[in-house]
């Protein structure tokens, strides 16, 4: 057979306009902002690799779907269909409908996590670590020791590290431990997978102590399809029976819609245990809405059940994950140093590697992801000392322990020129790494300040 490219598994029948601003109109964008990305008009911006959250292109599918939505109040058609999609991909016999992924961990730990508790996962997302710690409990990350280093290459550089999963019990004793979480794909940790055989091995540990295991399940079919590339026996296994799998292993999930629901809003959370079940759905009606849809519209369930069952498509999985991993060769071929091997939904460039004139507490990623959107237009995330670094109470920072901007890839939006776009404005950026400079905050709210920020170039 002679090589083909693996193209785009779709033909696009509906358009929106992107335009690159002059340089000019991108300067004083910047500046208008406080140099804060989050800040700039997303208009103003040419290819957003901001987020892969709620921001992917839905189906002809998924839209004639959406007519069909039912707006019942209580037992409308559309729940249904949702559910019997989501009980049929995970196998949990109770599936509750939420807004987003925040909310079914909210209803979640609202009933299972008390104050004192300890909750170890791989790595805990920023908004699950915030719900853990708003009941007052401890979310600890134990990824393993590689799952920390951007240049080692692994196959399931996401997996939890079962010896430290070991100490943390002995050390809290299990009656503090509600229960066990592993994210799949580790979205904090460059979405980097979890393998079945790992799955298993934190079963086990929590069978010894008769601990709850949970998956934060936002990028499971990508995660799935880690597995079939990568793990052995899995070659042959569907997604879909892979996904079961990973799911089977677990006692319940979390769910955000807007990543591998390919929808752009909705979630779940799906559970074995009907009685924590019945708690978590008394907790929904007083915050989200009735139990058959949760804060969501009819039509919106539609378009998740659509949506999770076409996620599971060899073709689109096949297309998905090369294409991320397509850039992240491009531009690691042209010396750019990034987090390896790339992640299902994002590649992470290591500013660090690359500016390291700038020290972190002048946010080297900060100045990296600037420079992209002043260059190129393009739009990345800073991970770094602004989103992570601690203030100390004598004024100085300790920085976060690695410095990176993620360009994370919506679903099904860009086509491989926008990708091969971004690619090039990441190389000319970084054959300018040596004249570029450092910020500083200029002003910046007590927690979350990455979002609000104002920078100046130092
Ligand atoms: C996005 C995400 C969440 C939260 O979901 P929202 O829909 O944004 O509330 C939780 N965990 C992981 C791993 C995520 O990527």
């Amino acid at each position: 057979m002679p090589h083909r490219s693996i193209i785009e598994p779709f033909k696009i029948k509906s358009v929106q306009s992107i335009d690159l601003p002059t340089v000019e109109e991108r300067e004083e964008a910047l500046q208008g902002a406080g140099y804060n990305l989050f800040g700039l008009h997303a208009d103003a911006v040419i290819i957003d690799l901001l987020t892969d959250s709620g921001t992917g292109a839905m189906s002809a599918r998924q839209w004639a779907g959406m007519m069909l939505g039912d707006e019942s109040y209580a037992g409308g058609r559309s729940f249904f269909k949702f559910e019997s999609t989501v009980k049929d991909i995970t196998g949990y016999a109770e599936v509750i409908p939420t807004h987003q992924g925040r909310a079914a961990e909210r209803i979640l730990f609202a009933n299972a996590v008390k104050e004192g508790d300890v909750v170890p996962s791989n790595t805990h997302f920023d908004t699950t670590r915030a719900n853990v710690e708003y009941q007052g409990a401890e979310a600890r990350d134990i990824v393993i020791e590689e799952g920390r280093d951007p240049a080692i290459v692994l196959p399931f550089k996401g997996n939890l590290d079962i010896s430290a999963l070991q100490a943390t019990i002995a050390d809290v004793g299990a009656d503090r431990i509600p229960m066990v979480m592993v994210t799949v794909t580790n979205n904090s940790g460059g979405g980097q997978p979890v393998s079945i055989a790992n799955l298993r091995a934190v079963r086990e540990v929590c069978d010894e102590h008769g601990l709850p295991m949970i998956l934060d399940a936002c990028r499971f079919a990508e995660n799935a399809w880690f597995i079939k590339l990568r793990e052995e026996g899995y070659a042959d296994k569907t997604p879909r029976e892979i996904a079961r799998e990973m799911f089977s292993i677990a006692d319940g999930c979390t769910m955000s819609a807007k990543k591998d629901g390919l929808a752009n809003i909705g979630g779940f959370l799906a559970l074995n245990d009907p009685d924590l079940a019945g708690k978590c759905r008394n907790l929904l009606i007083l915050t989200e809405g009735f139990p058959t849809y949760g804060g969501l519209a009819g039509y919106d369930l539609e378009a998740i059940a659509v949506g999770l069952e076409e996620v599971l498509d060899e073709n689109y999985l096949r297309y998905r994950i090369r294409s991320t991993e397509y850039l992240a060769e491009k531009v690691y071929a042209a010396g750019v140093p990034i987090v390896r091997p790339a992640g299902g939904h994002a590649v992470y460039l290591d500013a660090k590697a690359l500016l390291p004139h700038i020290p972190p507490d002048q946010y080297p990623a900060q100045a990296l992801a600037v420079e992209l959107y002043r260059n190129g237009g393009v739009r990345g995330v800073e991970i770094g000392s602004v989103m992570f670094g601690k203030l100390q109470p004598d004024g100085s920072e300790t920085p976060a322990p690695m410095e990176l901007v993620r360009l994370a890839i919506p679903r099904r939006t860009y086509t491989q020129s926008h990708i091969d776009f971004v690619a090039e404005v990441v190389i000319d950026v970084a054959m300018g790494a040596a004249d570029m400079g450092g910020y500083r905050i200029v002003e910046q709210a007590p927690w979350l300040r990455h979002f609000t920020a104002r920078f100046e170039p130092v």
